[in-house]
């Protein structure tokens, strides 16, 4: 049954257009279950109504015509229930609806069961038998599996086919993802592709079969010559079976009959990027297939050797994209490197197929406040290339093509915005004070090395948050001393008079250094900040010793630990950093200041240890994106549980209000850095549990400030209580945009003034 199964998806998998994946899969799966009828339904979520799409055995004409309302029919009873349902005699069902378009009389026998992605029913596989007489076990766990098997795939090739044929019969105008950074955009799009690789091609046709076969011919040579030459580099260096593997590569790609069909694709009318693709495919199909698991390690031979040719074709292709002047980047991750490589080449909006709100590439999109959508799936790269599209980082819709009136609508909404972003700014150089007298302290989260120069502007406090690891990133070694030196004199004279407080190296979890890999199953469970720095004091030293003497004539150093999970961290972290402070003071012949030192709270069993710390450090600073991550036990950077992920869920605000609490019976200073801070109903619910310094991206400064100089800090308070006595997250942000929407704010939650 797996074989069948795994068959059956791959095949599916290969198809470009999802109405031909979906009648192919049909006509296989009544001969896998000698059946005698196979159907599948899709859902209009906007129309109320299943669309009969593909069907081996009901009448051809009604393909593509004939529709079941959600609330009608067996169709629309599976789909309500979300279960399978297995029937001997679908005439007498209650439920069962007569439709004489699709012919479907001689049929008695009903087993329907739903395709569900993410809680979503995206349709329904159903198959009928003229003979009255129940499905047995077997073959209802069969088309179980199967339906489960197709959800991710079919979610994807809805997404694809909504690129590809926008406002087609399934009324699919936009693609879904995960809001990152709110804003709008309306742009063109540039892929940055990752290493080559075929799952990504979206097939093309070329009618110019000469030039795709020299482009083919020319890449298959330059991969045979790199086999040869790293076979050549390798050999004594390893043994000669792993050499093998080379000549095998080589000659598999000398071996004619491959040449030949990938040819015959060629001139069939494919370019040759996806003449390459529809072959490995078939060769990695037949293998998978295979029962012997020696032999099924082969397919994953043949797509790499695919993805090494692709590399050479794509080469020549790369070289003709251009940087559009709205450019909305798209790739397989976006990272932080890559936003710094993009933002100086008009950079309007960004899309990630994977990840989720706060992973470190979307922080650092609000930082530069570019609109961004995350992991929309796996939709090919290569189908968004030139496309104009409309983003909207509120909600995480991306319109592709849209029409005029779309446009308009957009352009309608973005001038808002700005209007909107121009009447906050006027208050950038007022203090941060709410109607009633309290004030608070915006600091600025850094990193990125921009915000330096637009600190002051943003009528900020001082640094609350400076990444150190950012610039530690794009390198190919560890910095020196004395560039370290060099970079936090930069940060510090940046705001002199202020306070400055700089983490320590945070790297792991979804922040890899190049030169420093690490490789482990539960990143966000590993190895990670502090954890890492205190197993390599060299690397710590080094640090502080650089932050140190960069405080030399400044003094406004403050330092920062992150992950720390218990008391000996600290102690550890605390001798380490004495002893760097006594070296540089022997060393110096002028005073050396001793700076502040903190901790960050974002590991759940430091909330229970609260007094204990306080007593050894000068200064708690609440990372709440790694606090909710940790308290929901939540991936931040996984979008399949991105819905878990929610700052507003009773239970962290609780934790939070706790934090307030205690720091407030311990005296000791607080503040708050993670994304929360920056969102107008966080920042209002911070205030209002006694929160007096946050930190944030400088971009969001200023709409900080406008939001708190329009609130009352004792309505906060009563917000806040009512908030606390919610018991979901959904309700809590539903009655916070309403009170947003009374107060006159709604502007900053939503598309629009
Ligand atoms: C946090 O976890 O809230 C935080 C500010 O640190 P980072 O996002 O860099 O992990
Ligand atoms: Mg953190």
């Amino acid at each position: 049954m797996l074989t069948t199964l795994r068959r059956i998806v791959l095949a599916f998998n290969q198809e470009t257009e999802l109405v031909n994946a979906l009648q192919h899969l049909v006509v296989q799966v009544k001969d896998a279950m000698t059946t005698e009828c196979c159907s599948v339904h899709l859902a209009d979520h906007e129309s109320e109504h299943f669309l009969l799409i593909a069907s081996d055995g009901l009448a051809k004409e009604s393909l593509g015509r004939v529709t079941v309302g959600f609330k009608e029919g067996l169709v629309g009873l599976v789909g309500q229930r979300e279960e399978p349902l297995n029937i001997a005699n679908a005439h007498q069902h209650p439920r069962f609806k007569h439709s004489p378009e699709v012919k479907e009389d001689e049929f008695h026998a009903f087993l329907g069961t739903p395709i569900i992605h993410q809680r979503k029913v995206l349709g329904i596989i159903s198959v009928q038998q003229k003979k009255a007489r129940q499905f047995n076990e077997n073959e209802e766990a069969f088309l179980v599996t199967l339906a489960a098997q197709l959800a991710t795939a079919i979610a994807n090739a809805e997404s694809r086919d909504a690129i590809n044929h926008p406002n087609d019969l399934l009324h699919k105008t936009h693609i879904q993802g995960i809001p990152g950074s709110m804003g709008l955009a309306h742009g063109q799009f540039f892929v940055s592709y990752p290493s080559a690789q075929l799952a990504d091609i979206n097939l093309t046709k070329d009618s110019d079969s000469t030039l795709q076969s020299e482009l083919l011919a020319n890449a298959v040579s330059k991969s045979i010559a790199d086999f040869v030459r790293m076979s050549n580099q390798m050999q004594g260096a390893i043994s000669d079976e792993a050499l093998d593997i080379f000549e095998m590569y080589r000659q598999m790609l000398d071996n004619k009959s491959l040449q030949d069909e990938i040819g015959q694709k060629i001139n069939d009318g494919w370019n040759a990027q996806s003449a390459l693709k529809l072959v490995v495919d078939d060769y990695a199909m037949q293998f998978d297939a295979l029962d012997d698991p020696y032999m099924r390690e082969r397919a994953t031979d043949v797509r790499d050797l695919g993805n090494k040719v692709l590399s050479y074709l794509q080469e020549s292709s790369y070289e003709n994209q251009h940087y559009p002047d709205d450019m909305i980047l798209i790739a397989h991750e976006v990272t932080a490197t890559m936003l710094a490589e993009f933002q100086s080449k008009g950079l309007k909006a960004i899309v990630s197929l994977t990840g989720s709100t706060n992973s470190h590439a979307v922080i650092l999109a609000r930082a530069l406040g570019i609109p961004t959508i995350m992991g929309i799936g796996n939709v090919p790269l290569s189908s968004f290339l030139n496309k104009e599209a409309l983003i909207d980082g509120y909600s995480g819709e991306i319109f592709i093509s849209p029409d005029a009136a779309k446009i308009q609508e957009f352009q309608h909404l973005i001038a808002e915005e700005n209007e909107l972003y121009e009447l906050v700014s006027e208050v950038v150089d007022l203090p941060a004070v709410t109607l009633d007298g309290k004030s608070i302290q915006l600091l600025i989260n850094a990193g990125l090395g921009s915000e330096f120069d637009s600190g002051m502007k943003h009528g900020a406090f001082g640094i609350g948050l400076y990444r150190t690891e950012i610039p530690f990133m794009d390198r190919n070694c560890f910095p020196s001393e004395l560039e370290q030196i060099s970079w936090y004199r930069k940060v510090l004279s940046s705001f002199p008079k202020q306070p400055v407080i700089m983490r320590t190296l945070d790297v792991g979890g979804d922040k890899a250094l190049p030169y420093f890999p690490i490789t482990e199953d539960n990143p966000f469970l590993g190895w990670r900040g502090i954890r890492i720095t205190l197993d390599h004091p060299e690397i710590f030293l080094l640090q502080v010793r650089a932050m140190l003497k960069a405080n030399i004539g400044y003094g406004n150093l403050e330092i920062m630990l992150p992950m720390i999970s218990g008391v000996v961290e600290v102690d550890d972290a605390l001798r380490l950093i004495n002893q760097a402070y006594f070296e540089v003071r022997s060393e110096s012949n002028v005073p050396v200041s001793r700076p502040k030192v903190g901790i960050m709270i974002e590991v759940p069993s430091v909330l229970f240890q609260l007094s204990e710390l306080a007593k050894k450090v000068d200064f708690f600073s609440v990372g709440s994106n790694d606090l909710t991550q940790y308290l929901l036990a939540v991936d931040r950077n996984n979008a399949r549980v991105a819905d878990i992920y929610d700052s507003y869920h009773p239970g962290v605000l609780r934790a939070l209000n706790h934090i307030a609490e205690q720091s407030q019976k311990d005296l000791i200073e607080l503040s708050l850095c993670g994304e929360l801070a920056s969102e107008p109903a966080g920042a209002l619910l911070l205030l209002a549990m006694g929160y007096d310094k946050l930190s944030m991206n400088s971009h969001s400064i200023a709409k900080i400030k406008w939001v708190l100089r329009h609130i009352n800090y004792r309505q906060a308070k009563i917000i806040l209580a009512h908030c606390l006595e919610l018991s979901t997250g959904k309700e809590v942000r539903n009655y916070l945009n309403e009170q947003l929407e009374m107060l006159g704010l709604g502007g900053f939650v939503r598309a629009g003034k």
